[in-house]
């Protein structure tokens, strides 16, 4: 049974790069009819707030990105909360202990500092001096009871060879000589990061770990963990880094990294989970638009690549452009009540027919919600301004007095459709020799401000006509 686990740790909003980790375990859980499990990795007290934790889990949730066990819905392998299993770590720590696979270091900060300077200046990279290994247990307990801080290690193979069988790299070997008898337990009494990894991976029954590159340095130690434990160790793949389009890390300085970020920015779910695919990992045929269902059916983790991905805010955003055309229209009208209330607009007080017919317009010239909002407030706010090079350029006393003419016209039109509207344009402009053009564009502006809308013709029979009528008589007055 394929069990796999997304093990976010509460310090930040969800950035894309987990976003993508936790894809594409999802897709593999789903291909595979097994289990997508999502654990909190809440370790690190200071770090780790229980409002980053909801914040991660709503976004996932927002993707689309559902568990089958977590924190929130439990499961049979609980609590997900690592906070929460202490008891179940220092049982497998006292394990090694009494086994004499690990022991206690009594080493302090200060001796620690040494050991590192004198490696410093040997220009030999820095391991532990394994001075504590041979302290029996029995004297280690005596000086603990007497208030002497300790941490435990675990004693690492000081020769050969360790090999991470890595489904996307292959075989990647690490020299034991270069491993430490690294820390599996505080002095604050909290077990690190390794070591909770092994034993929560394990009787959570985890099947494969599929996590990010940066993660490829722990492997070797967890293996050793999982040796010194006497456990199977799952299968690992580690998929590629992402980074900014200058191959430096992805940061702040590069816009929006979190998922919450792209939300309020107007991004879809479907087009970021769509980019996130891409990231590292292709349907093939140089496609750039698939869904979830066909990436479930087509993903392999063998072809994940091992280089690192350029995270492409263009592509993103070309991509979020392609959904906002394809979504449903009162899928769209739903989404949007967010994003015009954030500008003060509560579209609900409009008629619902309107401001789909309007959205239906815009969407097709913008590729954010954000930017929906923005091309459309003239729908649902008569009090904008003109812009300025617009008022020059159209609205000068000529064709105002055009449209003013126009606009009487326009009063009796019947039906008040864009073809109507348009034939009655042009004839007007054939009757004055004039270019029809030139009609149109001050007619947008005066019914909307802008040099720059969706089609004018479809524009005015969405405002209808009443609108149109007053908005061009009281721009002539
Ligand atoms: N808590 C780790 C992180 O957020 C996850 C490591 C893992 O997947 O093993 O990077």
């Amino acid at each position: 049974m394929v069990r796999v686990r997304f093990a976010p740790s509460p310090t930040g909003q969800l950035h894309i790069g987990g976003a993508r980790t936790a894809l594409f375990n999802y897709l593999f859980a789903k291909k595979h009819n097994g289990k997508f499990i999502l654990r909190i990795e809440d370790t690190d007290l200071e770090r780790s707030r229980e409002e980053w934790a909801e914040g991660i889990m709503r976004s996932l949730r927002w993707l689309g990105i559902e568990w089958d066990e977590g924190p929130d819905i439990g499961g049979e392998f609980g609590p997900y909360f690592q906070s929460q299993r202490k008891d179940i770590y220092m049982e497998y720590i006292n394990k090694l202990l009494e086994e004499g696979k690990a022991y206690y270091c009594f080493c302090s900060q200060e001796e620690i500092e040494k050991e590192r300077e004198i490696a410093k200046q040997n220009k030999v990279s820095y391991k532990y001096s394994k001075k504590c290994r041979n302290i029996s247990l029995e004297e280690a307990k005596r000086r603990i009871k007497n208030g002497e801080k300790a941490v435990v290690r675990i004693k690492a193979p000081q020769d050969g060879v360790t090999v991470v069988h890595d489904i996307i790299r292959g075989d990647v070997e690490f020299s034991n000589d270069q491993l430490d008898d690294f820390i599996i337990l505080k002095s604050d009494g909290n077990p690190t990061y390794n070591f909770v990894c092994v034993v929560d991976d394990y009787f959570m029954k985890i099947s494969h770990v599929i996590r990010a590159e940066e993660h490829l340095s722990n492997t070797p130690k967890q293996l050793i963990i999982y040796q010194a434990l006497n456990l199977t160790p799952p299968q690992f793949a580690h998929v590629p880094m992402i980074l900014a389009p200058d191959r430096s890390k992805l940061s702040k300085r590069h816009g929006a990294t979190s998922v919450e970020e792209f939300f309020e920015n107007g991004y879809l779910k479907e087009a970021i989970v769509n980019y996130l695919l891409l990231l590292g990992w292709s349907p093939g045929e140089d496609r750039t638009i698939i869904g979830l269902d066909e990436a479930i059916e087509k993903f392999e983790l063998e072809k994940v690549s091992k280089n690192a991905a350029i995270y492409d805010i263009n592509k993103l955003t070309w991509i979020n452009g392609h959904y906002l055309k394809e979504i449903h229209i009162e899928d769209l009208y739903e989404r949007m009540k967010y994003f015009y209330s954030k500008k003060g607009i509560e579209i609900e007080r409009f008629d619902k027919e309107y401001v789909k017919s309007a959205l239906k317009l815009v969407r097709e010239k913008v590729k954010t919600l954000v930017e929906v909002v923005d091309a459309s407030t003239y729908f649902f706010d008569d009090s904008y301004e003109y812009d300025q090079k617009g008022v020059e350029k159209y609205l000068t006393p000529e064709n105002l007095n055009i449209v003013k003419s126009l606009s009487d016209e326009l009063k009796n039109l019947e039906p008040f459709s864009a073809p109507e509207i348009e034939s009655l344009v042009r004839k007007k402009a054939e009757s004055l020799n004039v270019k029809a053009a030139n009609i149109i564009h001050t007619i947008r502006v005066c019914i909307s401000g802008r040099t720059v809308t969706p089609g004018l013709f479809e524009m005015m029979e969405v405002l209808g006509k009443k609108e149109v009528v007053k908005r061009i008589e009281r721009t002539c007055e």
